[in-house]
């Protein structure tokens, strides 16, 4: 630490730093200044984003103002987005090209989607990430499409996918689901691949098994050959680690994302702390999901202020098991807890229930607003 009181850096404003904005609003810290950066002034809670897809919700509804909770939490809030990382000289590097100094630096920027990694796809498809952008340009993108046409592709078979083509399938248009050939919903008990490949049969949503090879401008090319005409394809696959932080000097796994242990903090620099899609445990394996970040965030509150205080830190286990609800766009959801999994409108209203309350007690939209109708 430098002498005196340390400067905190919060990076991304993701869901485990809402906690840690939460906390900070209730009980300061002692620091010389907190400084939360983010790109946006809102976070868009990606739990609601099928939904607003669907229509079921207005894009308000799945909104939470970072740029209030900031001014709460008595955080300075820079809208900058952080382009590099020099953790050696303990200091984040800005697109504008200037650099903010820190004592303690905590991660939480989540992951990205490479926009290379598919030919074509730069040019004639839409990425679901940043979702904040994706949101904002989803009235135009959905409008692009004419009535008559051949539909929409998405691309990506894990829970983002699944969860977007049947919102989709709400409009209508005729929708495909290219799941790159890897099985669907891969990692999910056989129990909800079932009740999802029934949903999607219900639906009337084409599954595609097949890799996508490239992205044209009305097409998508797949292996063997197939072409499948579309007026918008959406890319819905997992995410991968900022490209910048290979040159931090922070231990980063194979995939480039923050190797972490038990007290968050960064197994090569104790005074970062990670949390979310960004982070990798290596004592413990956990999928990463939006319901993990958030379970992270109060750990990460925490530890941050003992971190500050010059105290010991402490160790938190990620749940092995957590509540599983994916939206069928259709009035029903399917639930799952570890193995186990049901399916019905109840799983709909429990999980519309959970994702407009965590909404709106992060300061989004009272629970009524922004809701366009029931699924
Ligand atoms: C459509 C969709 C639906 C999903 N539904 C669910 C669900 O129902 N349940 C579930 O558990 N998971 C769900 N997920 C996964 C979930 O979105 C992620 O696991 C979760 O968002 C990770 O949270 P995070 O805090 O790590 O980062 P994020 O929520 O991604 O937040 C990252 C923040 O950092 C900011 N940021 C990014 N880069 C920079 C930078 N360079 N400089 C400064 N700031 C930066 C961003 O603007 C953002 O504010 C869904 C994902 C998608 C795409």
């Amino acid at each position: 630490m430098t002498a005196g009181l340390p400067r905190l850096v919060l990076l991304g404003g993701g869901h485990a730093h809402l906690h840690v904005l939460q906390d900070l609003a209730r009980t300061p810290s002692a620091v010389a200044a907190a400084v939360l950066v983010s790109p946006h002034g809102t976070l868009s809670y990606s739990g609601m984003v099928p939904g607003v897809v669907g229509g079921v919700y207005a894009p308000s509804a799945c909104t939470i103002p970072l740029v209030r909770l900031a001014a709460a939490a008595g955080v300075r809030y820079v809208a900058a987005e952080a382009v590099g990382l020099d953790a050696a000289g303990r200091r984040v590097v800005l697109a504008d090209g200037s650099s903010l100094p820190y004592d303690v630096l905590s991660l939480d920027i989540g992951g990205q989607q490479d926009v290379q990694a598919l030919p074509g796809a730069a040019g004639h498809a839409v990425f679901v990430r940043p979702l904040g952008a994706f949101v904002q340009r989803l009235a135009s993108w959905l409008g692009a499409a004419r009535p008559d046409g051949p539909g929409r592709v998405v691309i990506g078979g894990g829970a983002a996918g699944f969860e977007l083509a049947m919102a989709l399938r709400r409009r209508p248009l005729p929708v495909a689901l290219v799941t790159g050939g890897a099985q669907l919903l891969a990692g999910y008990p056989p129990g909800v691949v079932r009740r999802a490949e029934r949903a999607l049969a219900r639906a009337g949503v084409e599954v595609l098994r097949s890799r996508a090879l490239s992205v044209g401008p009305a097409f998508v090319e797949l292996e063997g050959g197939v072409r499948r005409a579309c007026e918008g394809c959406l890319i819905a696959t997992g995410s991968t680690a900022p490209p910048w932080l290979a040159g931090s000097g922070l231990a980063l796994d194979s995939q480039g994302f923050v190797r972490t242990g038990p007290t968050l903090q960064s197994v090569s620099h104790p005074e970062v702390l990670a949390a979310g899609d960004v982070a990798t445990r290596v004592d413990v394996d956990r999928p990463r999901s939006g319901v993990q970040a958030v379970r992270a965030g109060l750990p990460l509150a925490r530890n941050l202020r003992l971190l500050l205080a010059g105290r010991p830190l402490r160790p938190y286990t990620p749940p092995r098991r957590t509540l599983n609800l994916l939206a069928c766009g259709d009035g029903r959801a399917i639930m799952s807890w570890g193995g186990w999994s049901a399916e019905g409108r109840w799983a709909w209203w429990w999980k519309d229930h959970i994702d407009r309350a965590f909404v709106a007690h992060h300061g989004g939209p009272a629970e009524a607003q922004g809701l366009i109708r029931a699924a």
